[in-house]
């Protein structure tokens, strides 16, 4: 995805506003047998103005404030194994802006080399989106699990997420990404986004597709690129060269042509994570394969001396940077103001840095700022009032005209 959405949107929002001019569109297929359907331009808009559902969105109807860290790595997430004690852990921790997105192909790395161990009964520290999904993979590679945290859904870092597939948000820095990371991060991307299309159509839609609009009140900030005076390291920025094919392309509409007066809108689709739904599915899947969950915080690495298993996948995310006083973790912080849902809205919108998606488990508003350093090295978990209403009034005033 390769557009300008902001912050870990940012790198949807590059796809939204550079790349998806040279996309193909995806008609995805199983386990590799059919893959087609290429449509290299950029749609024109169509000749029937868009309609759209008013959003109703107002400070007063926000119900929850919620702020997290994203674990940023310059390097890219960790999947290395380490031999601690009598233990051998394998690392899945690290995943940046991107943790749900590539979680099955990760988890699908960290499972094959966790099973080369040759135990069949394994444990996993961590119960987010890369332990849940690691836990999920051990069991369909024949092995027993338990997953011992600290905090189970909904109070876990993943469950503060936005929830939009956004696989090399704040991934790694440009540096950092060589041939064998691409080739690494593809593999993962390709996993994950094959895994999603089988959790589509499924009740409570713990996954979705949505139309998601980038608005300009300028028609050339749809063909801007980065500002090229930021002397800061980039993020690394691996959509458009890497898997292109997995982009549909988009669609522009002028003014006039939509309920928004004379600005310009440009709608990709976007798949998107109803976290809540999709989380409580990983924990039911896991716990009927015969998972087990112990609550269990472990202080030192030593400390899983006590588990009776001798191969662990270590899922532990933002909380390694303690446990494994691994300070390669970068803070990134990200706030969400969580909304009433609307049914009838299921459009996401980017207007003048915030984005908006239309969660069914609540509407998410967010201050996503002008680029990937928003918010970096910032470990405050205090909510932010006025930030929160900055972003819903900022949605709301596309509405204002109505
Ligand atoms: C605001 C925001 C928006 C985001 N939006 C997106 C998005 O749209 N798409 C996307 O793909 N990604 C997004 N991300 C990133 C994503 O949320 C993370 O990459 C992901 O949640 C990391 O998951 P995890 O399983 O590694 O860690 P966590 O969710 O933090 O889970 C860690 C688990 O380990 C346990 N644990 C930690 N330390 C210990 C310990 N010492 N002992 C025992 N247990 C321990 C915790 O209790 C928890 O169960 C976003 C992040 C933020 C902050």
């Amino acid at each position: 995805m390769k557009n300008r959405r902001f912050s870990e949107q940012e790198r949807l929002d590059r796809r939204r506003l550079l790349a998806a001019g040279g996309a193909a569109l995806l008609v995805a297929g199983i386990d590799g047998c059919s893959v087609g359907g290429l449509q290299p331009k950029r749609r024109t808009a169509p000749a029937a103005a868009l309609q759209l559902a008013p959003l109703r969105a107002s400070t007063d109807r926000i119900t929850q404030i919620t702020v997290c860290t994203r674990p940023f790595r310059a390097q890219g997430p960790r999947l290395d194994v380490e031999q601690i004690g009598q233990k051998v852990i394998v690392h899945n921790y690290g995943h940046g802006g991107s943790g749900w997105s590539l979680s099955w192909g990760s988890s699908g790395i960290a499972v094959q080399k966790a099973m080369a161990a040759g135990e069949r009964e394994i444990a996993v520290i961590g119960c987010g989106a890369l332990g849940l999904t690691s836990g999920l993979l051990l069991q369909r590679a024949g092995a027993r699990v338990t997953i011992y945290a600290k905090d189970l859904p909904p109070n876990v870092r993943s469950s503060l997420a936005s929830g939009l597939w956004t696989p090399d948000s704040r991934i790694c820095l440009e540096d950092h990404a060589t041939p064998a990371f691409k080739q690494l991060w593809a593999n993962m991307v390709r996993r994950s986004f094959q895994t999603y299309q089988s959790l589509l159509g499924l009740p409570g839609n713990p996954v979705e597709f949505i139309d998601d609009y980038f608005v300009s009140d300028d028609s050339t900030r749809l063909r801007r690129e980065a500002s090229s005076t930021d002397t800061r390291p980039k993020f690394a920025d691996l959509q458009r060269e890497l898997i292109a094919d997995l982009i549909p392309r988009s669609e522009d509409f002028g003014p006039g042509s939509h309920p928004f007066g004379n600005r310009y809108l440009r709608r990709n689709s976007l798949m998107m994570f109803n976290i809540t739904a999709y989380a409580r599915l990983l924990m039911a899947d896991f716990v009927a394969n015969g998972g087990k969950i112990e609550i269990a915080e472990f202080h030192t690495p030593a400390d899983f001396a006590k588990l009776r298993e001798k191969v662990l996948i270590n899922a532990t995310g933002y909380g390694s940077r303690a446990l494994f006083g691994d300070e390669s973790i970068i803070p990134v912080r990200g706030q969400l103001a969580r909304m009433i849902p609307q049914s009838d809205i299921n459009y996401g919108l980017f207007y003048k840095g915030v984005s908006f998606l239309p969660r069914r488990d609540g509407l998410v508003f967010q201050v996503v700022g002008d680029d990937d350093y928003y918010g970096f090295k910032d470990d405050t978990t205090v909510p932010d009032r006025a930030e929160a209403e900055l972003a819903v009034n900022t949605i709301a005033g596309l509405y204002k005209a109505l």
